[in-house]
Protein backbone atom coordinates (compact mmCIF):
# COMPACT_ATOMS: atom_id res chain seq x y z
CA UNK A 1 0.00 0.00 0.00
CA UNK A 2 1.60 3.12 -1.31
CA UNK A 3 1.82 5.98 1.10
CA UNK A 4 0.44 9.02 1.40
CA UNK A 5 2.45 12.02 0.34
CA UNK A 6 2.57 14.29 3.22
CA UNK A 7 1.64 17.62 2.96
CA UNK A 8 5.09 19.70 3.20
CA UNK A 9 5.44 21.04 6.32
CA UNK A 10 4.56 24.21 6.34
CA UNK A 11 5.34 26.33 9.98
CA UNK A 12 2.52 27.54 11.28
CA UNK A 13 1.87 30.64 13.47
CA UNK A 14 -0.99 31.50 16.16
CA UNK A 15 -3.22 34.57 15.26
CA UNK A 16 -3.40 36.83 18.31
CA UNK A 17 -6.36 38.71 17.10
CA UNK A 18 -8.77 35.76 16.13
CA UNK A 19 -7.38 32.92 18.00
CA UNK A 20 -6.31 30.92 15.09
CA UNK A 21 -3.29 28.97 14.06
CA UNK A 22 -2.54 29.58 10.25
CA UNK A 23 -0.04 28.51 8.16
CA UNK A 24 2.73 29.54 5.59
CA UNK A 25 1.65 31.04 2.59
CA UNK A 26 3.36 31.69 -0.23
CA UNK A 27 3.40 35.43 -0.15
CA UNK A 28 4.91 35.62 2.82
CA UNK A 29 7.96 33.89 1.66
CA UNK A 30 9.74 36.69 2.29
CA UNK A 31 8.22 38.18 4.82
CA UNK A 32 7.35 34.90 7.05
CA UNK A 33 9.40 36.47 10.39
CA UNK A 34 7.75 39.53 10.31
CA UNK A 35 4.00 37.74 10.12
CA UNK A 36 2.33 37.85 12.94
CA UNK A 37 -2.03 37.58 11.78
CA UNK A 38 -3.43 35.09 9.50
CA UNK A 39 -4.77 38.20 7.56
CA UNK A 40 -4.83 41.76 6.83
CA UNK A 41 -8.25 41.96 8.70
CA UNK A 42 -7.03 40.46 11.79
CA UNK A 43 -4.07 42.62 11.69
CA UNK A 44 -6.06 45.48 11.06
CA UNK A 45 -8.72 44.57 13.49
CA UNK A 46 -6.59 43.72 16.84
CA UNK A 47 -5.97 47.30 18.26
CA UNK A 48 -8.53 47.56 20.81
CA UNK A 49 -9.11 43.91 21.21
CA UNK A 50 -13.02 43.70 20.56
CA UNK A 51 -13.97 46.98 19.91
CA UNK A 52 -15.16 47.32 16.23
CA UNK A 53 -14.04 50.39 15.88
CA UNK A 54 -13.72 50.42 12.40
CA UNK A 55 -15.98 49.05 10.54
CA UNK A 56 -14.74 49.24 7.00
CA UNK A 57 -14.12 45.79 5.88
ZN1 LIG B 1 -6.48 36.00 12.56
Amino acid sequence: MPRQKKKANMPTKHCPSCGRPFSWRKKWENCWDTVTYCSERCRRGFKGSGKKKDGKI
